[in-house]
């Protein structure tokens, strides 16, 4: 399991955010979880209250925001929900694509005081 250290990660991010920025207090942190990016959200909600305990964002509230992955087919450019269609293109069956969106791991927001 990598969430933990990815949640550290983001956690030491913040800190040094609110420090450069002066900011007392963050009271939500939006993060953007694509679909194809191995990151479970679940495990992201079960590691958050280990890695925030003690440090200044231990009140923090974290918020995933999930990202479909969509691929574009190299033949026919038809833009497609890759999990749905079990990387077939719907149009015309190649599995031949391009990742356009899925792979985000990233801060979207920070809601600070
Ligand atoms: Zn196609």
């Amino acid at each position: 399991m990598h969430e933990l250290g990815l949640v550290i990660q983001i956690v030491r991010q913040v800190e040094n955010y609110m420090v450069e920025n002066n900011l007392k207090k963050v009271e939500k942190i939006v993060l953007q979880v694509g679909k194809l990016s191995e990151v479970y959200p679940k495990y992201l909600n079960d590691v958050y209250p280990i890695a925030v305990e003690g440090t200044k964002l231990a009140d923090t509230i974290l918020e995933i925001e999930e990202t479909v992955g969509l691929g574009k087919c190299m033949d026919c450019h038809f833009v497609y929900d890759l999990i749905e269609n079990e990387n077939l293109c719907p149009i015309c069956n190649s599995k031949r694509f391009n990742v356009i969106s899925g792979k985000e791991f990233l801060i979207k927001e920070l809601h600070a005081i």
